[in-house]
């Protein structure tokens, strides 16, 4: 995991309290967006704030903390809404009201998402206990406004998230309406995708005097891209770390960079690459020089060939060498992207950069395309027969070298006996089959529940931090992927980091238990109390029953699924 670090220097200039820069340190983030470096100070500074930017610019932070700041810093009422976040759908409610509770940990703030289709009983109830933040969406606000359940009265800072969206969903009426019961002096923000003419409207009745903030696109880095094959894959986010492995084992790349927004990303992507063989090594902010440095070495010598890092970790390290950049995510501005695929196609050679999309940010990898003004082609997951394609071109290639170099001469013996019984192109095929580590080419791909021929990542053998694993010819590669993707749950350890409990010994029980191929499994999460791993949804039962009748790490363990949706408190 990663070792706490206080300082986060981006953050800390910015003027947030020494406790909300220790809570999205402790998020592993290392700097701020674009929107955070603009919209963050003028909040603070008590203005009023028209934004531009749409999802996954990183533009709830942008609002959130500023907002946590000032309800520490001026008080006012506790336990009434003195802030009040609206939204215009039930996801979004919930994804700002958890980012909002992470943001405020420590500061024993009540935040409660209300939103339609939840009952209504089981909010009023989080509202009576004292709500200082609400996120909600305006249908259910006004409801509670009009029951009494909810007051604004106290409001010192209002944000309209996502505000062309309201208004797109005919939600106009609503929003002036819930606005006429704020009090006069407040502080609003307002953050829409773009600056429509309805939009200025309503900044113009309800805003004082706001700042501006667009994320404007730097021009100068996008000229100097080098001949980059660029391509894009949609993958939800369960699914992220499978299509990782699979773009991994097709792409084969000679050095790779694999780009995270977080530094727990940077862990939980290094570590399950690791348990899943790879030759992964980590690098962050929050690691010591020393640390950094071996790394790099590493790298540069390519005894690790996959360098799983944050931005700013990987600023100004010059690398020629690397084939692939791999973003995990999109990159929170299109800036970002420049600067993350330019490490790749140094000193003329062919680069590719690779970036995996969620659905949701589609836009993100439109607003790239129209900076690098270049294509960005959005491409299928290799298929099992792509992987098998892929590996036959490999051996053929290696046998026309082997051929070449006419190392085998004394085998000929051994062929021209065989020949005396068989077809000279039947032997040649067999031993081309027996190469392919299905043995079987052309056949259909085995079923995933098949015994694993995969080494096993939990066993001493795993490779460890700084070893590059033996590299196994194409042919007698594992394979890691089987099919499609299938959907991820979500299984939770009742044990981890202070148990002694690592990545691998998850993977090991898991599929020494039920067989299950090691490659089958998504993203390992160890925290100090207890562990998560994604598993295919439909093993998640069989995968339970194994767990709990066996140990780990010499003790019993709790194993459940978990949901990540179902509300904590
Ligand atoms: P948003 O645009 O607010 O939906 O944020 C998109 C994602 O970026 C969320 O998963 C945030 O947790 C993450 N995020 C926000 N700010 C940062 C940052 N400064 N560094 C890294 N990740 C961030």
């Amino acid at each position: 995991m990663a070792p706490k670090d206080p300082e986060t220097p981006g953050f800390s200039s910015l003027g947030l309290t020494a406790s909300l820069v220790s809570a999205v340190t402790a998020l592993g983030y290392e700097e701020p967006t674009p929107i955070q470096r603009e919209a963050i100070p003028l909040l603070l500074a008590g203005k009023d704030v028209l934004g531009q930017a749409g999802t996954g610019t990183g533009k709830t932070a942008a609002f959130v903390l500023p907002m946590l700041h000032r309800l520490a810093k001026e008080g006012g009422k506790r336990g009434t809404t003195r802030g009040f976040i609206l939204v215009p759908t039930r996801e979004l409610a919930m994804q700002v009201a958890e980012a909002t509770h992470k943001y405020a940990k420590g500061q024993n703030l009540n935040i409660v998402p209300v939103y339609g289709g939840a009952p209504m009983d089981l909010q009023i109830r989080s509202l009576r206990r004292g709500a200082d933040v609400v996120v909600a969406t305006p249908g259910r606000a006004i409801d509670h406004l009009k029951r009494g359940t909810l007051s604004l009265a106290n409001v010192q800072v209002l944000v309209l998230d996502e505000a062309d969206e309201m208004l797109d969903m005919g939600f106009a009426d609503d929003l002036e309406a819930i606005l006429e019961q704020t009090p006069e002096e407040k502080q609003t923000a307002l953050f829409a995708a773009t600056f429509a003419k309805r939009i200025q409207a309503i900044a113009a009745k309800h805003l004082t005097d706001p700042a501006r903030v667009t994320i404007a696109a730097e021009k100068q880095a996008v000229g100097k891209l080098p001949k980059i094959r660029q391509t894009a894959y949609v993958v939800s986010r369960p699914q992220k770390m499978q299509a990782l492995d699979r773009i991994l084992e097709y792409e084969d790349p000679q050095s790779a960079i694999v780009f995270c927004r977080t530094r727990l990303e940077v862990e939980e992507v290094t570590e399950t690459l690791q348990a899943h063989g790879y030759g992964a090594q980590a690098i962050h902010g929050g690691m010591l020089q020393k640390q950094r440095d071996r790394v790099m070495g590493l790298f540069r010598s390519q005894k690790a060939d996959i360098l799983v890092a944050t931005d700013v970790a990987a600023r100004g390290l010059d690398i020629e060498h690397v084939s692939h950049v791999v973003n995990f995510d999109v990159p929170l501005s299109p800036e970002v992207y420049v600067h993350r695929i330019g490490r790749t196609g140094r000193a003329g050679r062919e680069g590719v950069a690779i970036t995996i999309v969620d659905p949701r940010q589609s836009r993100l990898m439109r607003n790239i395309e129209s900076l690098t003004r270049q294509r960005v082609e959005i491409a299928a997951l290799p298929t099992i027969a792509d992987l098998r394609a892929r590996r036959v071109t490999a051996t053929v290639e290696a046998l026309r070298a082997t051929l070449g170099k006419g190392e085998f001469k004394e085998l000929r013996a051994v062929v021209e006996t065989l020949a005396q019984d068989f077809d000279v192109v039947d032997i040649a095929a067999a031993a081309l089959a027996m190469l392919d580590d299905s043995g079987r080419s052309g056949a259909p791909a085995p079923a995933p529940e098949e015994p694993a021929r995969y080494e096993r990542a939990g066993s001493s053998d795993r490779p460890q931090r700084g070893d590059r694993p033996e590299r196994a010819p194409r042919g007698e590669r594992p394979e890691r992927g089987r099919g499609r993707p299938e959907p991820f749950g979500i299984l939770r350890i009742g044990a981890g980091a202070n148990a002694g409990l690592r990545p691998g010994d998850l993977v090991g029980a898991i599929s020494g238990e039920t067989g299950l191929e090691s490659s089958l499994l998504g993203r390992i999460k160890i925290d100090d109390e207890e562990s998560y791993v994604e598993v295919p949804e439909s093993k998640m039962r069989d995968i339970i029953a194994a767990l709990r009748a066996t140990k780990i790490r010499g003790q019993k363990v709790q194993v459940a699924a978990f949901d990540p949706t179902a509300p904590r408190r």
